[in-house]
């Protein structure tokens, strides 16, 4: 599979500090694993690895060629916090977990930082008690909560 990405989006990964080959590696990962949640509506696919304690992301939909698929990627992102458990399923997201073909959905997961263990926002699959966090979740919320997690340890 070919790995595609605009300058823009590369400018991105970047600056958030991750490296296209760790992105290709989820990819390549997901897809032959099939663990990843895709919109069936749009093709968009979300699917994470962890790579040396960091959770890397990768946001992409596949484009299916007559000899080789590609991978269109619309971000990266990453978070710190290690995933646990699955603490509830609350309603019905748009995202459908390829590996179990179940409907995900909007809930909430243990994530641990530091020795802290917090509950976060999370796509979970009950099914396979996994967990996806969304871009903006990543980005904003779980950056700044291991911001301060970081301070106080200080
Ligand atoms: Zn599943």
């Amino acid at each position: 599979m070919d790995i595609k990405a605009s300058d823009q989006v590369k400018e991105t990964i970047g600056k958030r500090g991750l490296k296209i080959d760790d992105v290709m590696d989820v990819i390549k990962t997901a897809e032959g694993s099939n663990k990843k949640v895709v919109d069936k509506a749009t093709g968009r696919v979300i699917a994470k690895k962890t790579i040396n304690n960091v959770t890397v992301y990768a946001d992409y939909n596949v484009e299916k060629g007559i000899l080789k698929s590609h991978a269109n990627v619309n971000s990266a992102y990453s978070h710190r916090m290690t995933i646990g458990k699955i603490v509830n399923a609350t309603e019905p997201s748009p995202w459908t977990c390829a590996h179990c073909n179940a409907q995900a959905y909007a809930g909430t997961a243990e994530m641990s930082y530091m020795g802290v263990v917090r509950n976060g926002p999370a796509i979970v699959c009950p099914k396979c008690n996994d967990a996806w966090v969304e871009e903006y979740l990543a980005t904003k919320t779980l950056a700044a909560a291991e911001g301060l997690f970081e301070k106080k340890k200080a």
